[in-house]
């Protein structure tokens, strides 16, 4: 039986080995979004394959469509982003975003702007000028948000989120279950909110033009990058709860 062979470029965001040389990869795909492939034999110092991919490469992938899964027949290395594996901050900022899209990238939706995120993303980060802890953290953000925003959860960040009154500096609150920020007035009957300043508001709108040049220039005193990690974290838990409720993704380690 003749198998169709499909090529496409992709990024490899996770890997797990499975018998006794199988590697299973996570790869989101240009022109297939997520999908989950086996390279059969591949820990094998014989395989032809294993020189082609590995975690955070950007290869070129042949893979067949099998009964129960997809099989790799061929690799080819685009990117290998090396920088990234020669710094222990620059990985875990790595790992920590193949965790955001393992949590919610969904099987098969292919969407460029989503590969054009991760393309920039991962690129940036491979910047060997980029060594910074405080701007490591930045760039995660930088994507984090920038995600959110192209699966359709871009907060509100000019006027409140529940009565739409137009925000003023020194009354300023983040609610992640509304949606972004709130007044005062508005946080009556709320428990969980964080009063922010405006710093980091306009961080994160600043952060939301997609402008890294800009956004890399900024000096952020550490309160404010302090609010601004403390809402991202509660953005992004609150979304995974809602995601899980409405079925949307699987229940993986939050
Ligand atoms: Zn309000």
């Amino acid at each position: 039986m003749a198998f169709v062979h499909y090529r496409t470029r992709g990024f490899i965001f996770k890997k797990n080995d499975r018998f006794e040389a199988d590697r299973f990869f996570s790869i989101f795909t240009c022109d297939f979004g997520r999908n989950e492939v086996v390279g059969k034999a591949i820990r094998k110092i014989t395989s032809k394959l294993r020189a082609g991919i590995e975690l955070f490469y950007l290869s070129e992938i042949e893979f067949i469509q099998g009964k129960a899964y997809k099989t790799l027949t061929d690799t080819v290395v685009l990117k290998k982003f090396e920088d990234i594996g020669k710094n222990l901050e620059k990985l875990k900022t790595a790992f920590k975003i193949s965790k955001v899209l393992d949590n919610f990238l969904r099987f098969e939706e292919k969407d460029k702007r989503i590969w054009d995120l991760i393309v920039e993303t991962f690129s940036l980060l491979d910047n060997k000028r980029l060594t910074e802890t405080t701007r490591l953290s930045l760039l995660f953000h930088y994507f984090l948000w920038n995600f959110f925003s192209i699966l359709g959860y871009q907060p509100e960040l000019f006027r409140c989120a529940i009565c739409q009154k137009k925000l003023t500096f020194d009354d300023l609150y983040f609610s992640a279950e509304d949606g972004g920020i709130i007044c005062s007035v508005c946080t009556k009957s709320k428990k969980e909110v964080e009063k922010v300043n405006s710093d980091a508001v306009k961080i994160l709108r600043i952060i939301l033009k997609r402008d890294w040049q800009i956004l890399s220039r900024l000096k952020i005193e550490p309160v404010s990058q302090k609010l601004l990690k403390n809402i991202s974290e509660s953005y992004y838990s609150n979304l995974l709860k809602e995601n899980l409720k409405i079925g949307k993704i699987k229940v993986r380690d939050l």
